[in-house]
């Protein structure tokens, strides 16, 4: 089967779905938050000629039942809404926050984060068996260690769970303290059964990225903001991504941090289309895992 034409704009996207004969979107890698954690958020993004050293105009700045039913016009069918503290005692109240945001919202799956602290286990354990189905982990706004030994009941009981952690550990759009995939890479060779989803495929060390992906069978990469006209001006993918993606199809994942993104939601479906359209034997095939199968399966829904 041919790959169908990329979409052109939001309204496009579900021709697009529809001609890829896919049930819908599942995306791994969203953000809701508490309506003053996005304020501020939102603030910080405002700034960004300040901390990122260019624009970035947040594209659906709107109230969040509307986020929501943009989302569902997208056809995004499950998405996992990811929180995600910068400093200690904040991580609970985000993991019960958006378990309850979760329980309220149609396509969200229940989510959960955490913090080097001496409680994580306790509320990350009651998450999962309350049914959290993707962990989100910010090393550089969280800047800790993921290697901390606080942290090692955590990865252990999401690896016995089979819970997968979606991790910004590159040094995009900025570096901090303990970015790096060489320093997550550790955390999963002490845990190697550790389902992993590299944010951002590692961005700007796609390459990287793709090593632990091959050396590691529970790792994922997502696709969130690679490869967007935006994203290339400062973190540009290898000229021959698409074909290094041919041996690990199976584990990339479509993300697109939604809302906080500075393009429409469309430009990153389009760029993972352009991916399948320039190498034959990614094609339609591996659409129609990146978008819905594989996703599906790693948050269970
Ligand atoms: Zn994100």
């Amino acid at each position: 089967m041919t790959v169908p034409a990329p979409p052109e704009s939001d309204d496009d996207v579900a021709r697009f779905l529809t001609e890829l004969g896919v049930p819908g979107i599942v995306d791994v890698h969203v953000h809701f938050l508490p309506e003053p954690v996005l304020r501020k958020v939102w603030a910080y993004f405002d700034q960004a000629r300040t901390h990122y050293g260019l624009d970035w105009p947040i594209q659906y700045r709107t109230p969040e039942p509307e986020r929501v039913a943009t989302l569902g016009g997208l056809g995004v069918q499950a998405f996992a809404p990811l929180v995600y503290p910068h400093k200690p005692g904040m991580a609970r109240w985000l993991t019960e926050w958006v378990a309850g945001f979760a329980a309220a919202t149609p396509g969200a799956v229940p989510t959960a984060t955490l913090y080097p602290e001496p409680d994580v286990a306790d509320y990350l354990g009651a998450a999962v068996e309350a049914g959290a189905r993707a962990v989100k982990v910010h090393v550089q706004v969280g800047k800790f260690d993921p290697r901390d030994p606080l942290l090692r009941p955590a990865w252990g009981l999401l690896a016995d769970a089979g819970v997968p952690v979606v991790v910004h550990c590159g040094h995009g759009p900025i570096p901090g303290a303990h970015t790096g995939l060489d320093v997550f890479g550790a955390v999963v060779a002490e845990h190697p059964r550790l389902r992993v989803v590299l944010a951002h495929a590692g961005m700007p060390d796609y390459l990287d990225a793709l090593d632990l992906v091959h050396r590691f069978e529970g790792v994922y990469l997502d696709t969130t903001m690679v490869g967007t006209a935006f994203s290339q001006k400062f973190a540009p993918l290898p000229a021959d991504w698409p074909a290094r993606l041919v041996e690990v199809a199976e584990r990339v994942v479509f993300g697109s941090d939604f809302p906080n993104i500075p393009y429409p939601y469309a430009e990153q479906v389009a760029t993972v289309a352009e991916w399948a359209l320039a190498d034959d034997r990614l094609g339609a095939g591996f659409l129609r895992s990146a978008l819905h199968r594989t996703p599906a399966r790693l948050l269970g829904v």
